[in-house]
């Protein structure tokens, strides 16, 4: 006989083996553990998004800063 505990995510039953305690507001509750890395793998997307975002930003500031440069150089070459 396989046991089965009744997953809050979900709102099903899975097999016990694929449960875990997750600790919720109202306290530890059973959660599968797919939900569970489905929601930290979307956490992390999230994450590298807004990192991604932050590079890019820093980037596009270093290039406008080393074309302003550039063209400083250049006004000064031929004044
Ligand atoms: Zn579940």
């Amino acid at each position: 006989m396989t046991e089965t505990l009744f997953c809050y995510c979900c709102r099903v039953h899975h097999q016990k083996d694929q449960m875990r305690l997750f600790p919720t507001r109202q306290g530890y509750r059973w959660r599968c553990v797919r939900s569970i890395e489905a929601a930290f793998r979307s956490r992390r997307e999230r994450d590298s998004f807004g990192r991604q975002q932050t590079e890019i930003n820093r980037q596009e500031a270093q290039r406008a800063a080393e074309s302003a440069d550039r063209l400083r150089r250049a006004l000064a070459l031929v004044t």
